[in-house]
């Protein structure tokens, strides 16, 4: 063995304290003579003359050796070795005694002696034995060393696994539980004594069990053993470590046989003795995957399928309808004016009316029924049991309804509507894309025709989408090839005559049409966004027309451009219209811009601001199309608005109807006591002037003045009102 093999010294070396001797005998010369011999070997070597002092000395420090003699006055020897024994002194003692009765000695060795020498002794013998001691005592040490080393591992790991987060186990030959750590409390809810000699299966969900009887209780060892598998384990009920947790918790297992090992330490695999197995509670990925999963199929805010989903569904349902010859139905729906609530009341509350609203239809539908969020407004309605026309215009009526009861948005009554566009499977189309663009073209046809309602889809709406799409590329066309013109309608003072300002109206030459107005095109070129570039033309077109001719500059008169939403829209449209203003040196005062009262409200609180920096500057805001959107005359009050323009529809209904008499009466009193100025767009003959002058309302525009005319034309008639009125001056 190794330690016999090192030297001595060595080994002595290696025990944490040098030796340390106590020599004790009475005999002076022989007590020092072998103190001496002693400390030419070992240095540390004390002496006692008899046995009092050497009790005394041993109480004090540790000898590791004592030579000690028996024959003494005061103490005796034994009396010494008695005492090391009763104080259970660790050390080693080698008697030298002039006795050596058979009596004596075994009295010696009973106290627990080491070695007996018989004086005279010869020192070798006597080295040889004290080598002998040390040896031992080495080996002791060293013994004791590795039973600490082994402890410490041994309390390592113990607080390891007892420690673990995961649940470690051991099951004997018949599978029932020998070692448990402490995880299984928390994990399971359970005691570790509860599971201490059950069999395993006790503790597998009922699902699992079979999976488990195989996995479990695992008999193959390292690479061939179990590496991850998932199972459920039963948690206890009644246990309050896991109070609102479910019945079962999933786990993955790692687990593997245990096999006896023979002390020889031979390679070959011993006996089966059972199995030695971890369980990590996965319970939180578990419920990570599940919530991935579900967002991947849901929109979190209406809980409702999402457009993932649907088309899983839809995708399903159309295998199903190929093989029945049976129809279903696909239905667009999208939410009118939800966005004017939005920029209202804010996403908060648009956010929880659209979740009143899914809750509203959702009540209407059947479970088979797929009603899903596509974003936004949007939703969609699949019907996948065969459904005839009419059964699906029922559904499209009752969804309508559903919404017509007021919803209360921050203790304001607020009315919705919906828009629904129906596509037939397999009429319309067999293919799922164009199946749900088809129910989306009815309901943009629904939208444009008046909105709240529904409409199916049929083959003219294609031609319409065909035409919007011509009508894109055309006014791309337009731009590059200076198609586009502006016309410009006076506005009169009927008071002097006098022309006080224009409208600047867009045309399009058309190659194919010829002059074309704008509502077959602005639409689109908003829908498209380029109406962008088309305003950004309009500007520049305007301030060359007019601002950079003298005799309109000499005329005072203001000029008004209409404007988009999406021109609003863009970030720094304040500081571009300030920019080309500043370029063609246009005075702000003579220039306003018109804006339809529909378009403010949608995008209220960014409109305002921006109109806000342009009234600061000095042009004026002009409220366009006005009675036709929603503003309530409470907005007006507080938006930076310098003119309201009556739209034409209510200035064709004073002659026709009191009522709308009365409501241009009221909105120009309003005006008025706004402060504002009015114009009356559409004026056609003398009846409605009469009826607007008596309302102390005197600028106007219409075509009982002027048409909107081009603008050699209008340079004309500024250059003629010019000169009337210089002769006027004159006479
Ligand atoms: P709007 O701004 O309300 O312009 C007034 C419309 O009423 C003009 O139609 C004008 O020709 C028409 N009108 C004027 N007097 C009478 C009348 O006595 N009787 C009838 N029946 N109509 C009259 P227009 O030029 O066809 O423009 C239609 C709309 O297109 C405009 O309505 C405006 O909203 C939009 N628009 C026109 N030019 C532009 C433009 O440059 N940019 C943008 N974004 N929109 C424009
Ligand atoms: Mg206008
Ligand atoms: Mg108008």
């Amino acid at each position: 063995m190794e330690i016999s093999l090192i030297s001595f010294e060595e080994k002595s070396r290696r025990l944490d304290k040098p030796v340390s001797f106590l020599v004790v005998d009475d005999d002076l010369r022989a007590r020092e003579s072998l103190a001496t011999l002693l400390q030419t070997k070992w240095p540390d070597v004390s002496q006692a003359e008899d046995g009092e002092e050497a009790i005394t000395l041993i109480q004090q420090r540790q000898f590791n050796l004592i030579i000690l003699d028996l024959n003494m006055p005061k103490k005796s020897g034994d009396q010494v070795l008695a005492f090391i024994k009763e104080k259970k002194i660790p050390t080693t003692v080698i008697v030298l005694s002039g006795e050596t009765s058979i009596n004596k000695v075994n009295e010696a060795i009973r106290l627990g002696a080491y070695e007996i020498f018989k004086k005279p002794y010869s020192f070798d013998e006597l080295e040889h034995a004290i080598r002998n001691a040390l040896d031992k005592l080495l080996i002791e040490e060293e013994k004791a060393q590795i039973q600490s080393r082994l402890e410490h591992s041994e309390k390592l790991h113990r607080y390891m696994v007892d420690n673990s987060p995961d649940l470690i186990y051991i099951l004997n030959l018949a599978g029932e539980f020998t070692f448990v750590n402490n995880s299984v409390t928390r994990l399971l809810g359970f005691k570790k004594s509860d599971l201490i000699g059950k069999h395993f299966s006790e503790f597998i969900a009922d699902e699992d069990n079979l999976k488990a009887e195989y996995l479990f209780n695992e008999r193959r060892r390292a690479s061939r053993s179990n590496r991850t598998v998932e199972l459920g384990l039963k948690c206890n009920a009644a246990s309050s470590a896991k109070p609102f947790e479910a019945t079962t918790c999933p786990i993955e297992l790692n687990s593997m046989g245990i096999y006896s090992v023979d002390s020889k330490g031979s390679k070959k695999v011993g006996t089966y003795q059972g199995t030695y197995g971890v369980a990590r509670d996965i319970s939180r990925r578990k419920k990570a995957e599940k919530l991935i999963t579900y967002q991947a199929y849901h929109d979190l805010l209406t809980k409702l399928p999402n457009r993932a989903m649907l088309r899983d569904r839809l995708d399903l349902a159309i295998k199903q309808s190929e093989r029945t010859g049976e129809t279903l139905i696909v239905m667009f729906l999208d939410l009118d004016r939800f966005k004017l609530i939005n920029d209202s009341f804010g996403h908060v509350v648009g956010d929880q009316l659209l979740v009143e609203v899914a809750g509203r239809l959702k009540a209407e539908i059947r479970t088979g029924d797929t009603l899903a969020r596509l974003g936004g407004d949007e939703f969609m309605l699949l019907l996948p049991q065969p459904t005839s026309r009419a059964q699906a215009e029922s559904v499209a009526q009752k969804l309508i309804a559903s919404l017509q009861q007021p919803f209360y948005l921050r203790g304001k009554e607020v009315y919705i509507n919906v828009s629904i566009g129906i596509a037939v499977f397999p009429v319309d189309s067999k293919d799922i894309n164009t199946l749900i663009k088809n129910a989306d073209m009815a309901m943009y046809e629904v939208k444009s025709t008046g909105k709240n309602g529904y409409t199916f889809y049929n083959a003219k709406l294609e031609h319409a989408a065909a035409e919007k799409i011509s009508i894109e590329s055309g006014l791309r066309k337009a731009l590059k090839n200076d198609e586009l013109e502006m016309y410009y309608q006076p506005q009169i003072n009927t008071k002097t005559r006098q022309i006080v300002g224009v409208e600047a109206l867009l045309r399009w030459n058309h190659p194919q049409f010829g002059l074309v107005e704008p509502n077959y095109f602005i639409e689109q070129a908003e829908e498209s966004r380029i109406i962008e570039q088309i305003s950004e033309w309009v500007l520049n077109r305007v301030a060359i027309d007019l601002f950079g001719n003298k005799d309109f500059l000499d005329s005072r008169m203001k000029a008004s451009i209409n404007l988009s939403a999406a021109d609003i829209r863009q970030k720094d449209f304040p500081e571009n219209l300030v920019a080309i203003a500043g370029k063609y040196d246009i005075e702000p005062s003579r220039l306003e811009i018109e804006i339809t009262e529909n378009m403010f409200m949608s995008d209220i609180q960014a409109c305002t601001h921006k109109l806000q920096v342009l009234s600061n500057k000095g042009f004026s805001i002009a409220i366009d199309d006005f009675g036709t959107g929603y503003a309530s005359l409470n907005y007006l009050r507080e938006l930076p608005v310098h003119t309201v323009k009556i739209d034409y529809s209510y200035i064709s209904e004073i002659e026709h109807s009191k009522k709308g008499a009365a409501l241009v009466a009221a909105i120009i009193g309003m005006a008025h006591a706004l402060g504002m100025n009015i114009i009356p767009e559409g004026v056609e003959n003398k009846n409605q002037l009469k009826f607007l002058e008596d309302l102390n309302c005197h600028i106007m525009q219409g075509f009982l003045f002027s048409k909107p005319v081009s603008t050699t034309d209008l340079l004309k008639i500024v250059v003629t009102q010019r000169e009337k009125q210089s002769s006027l001056a004159n006479a």
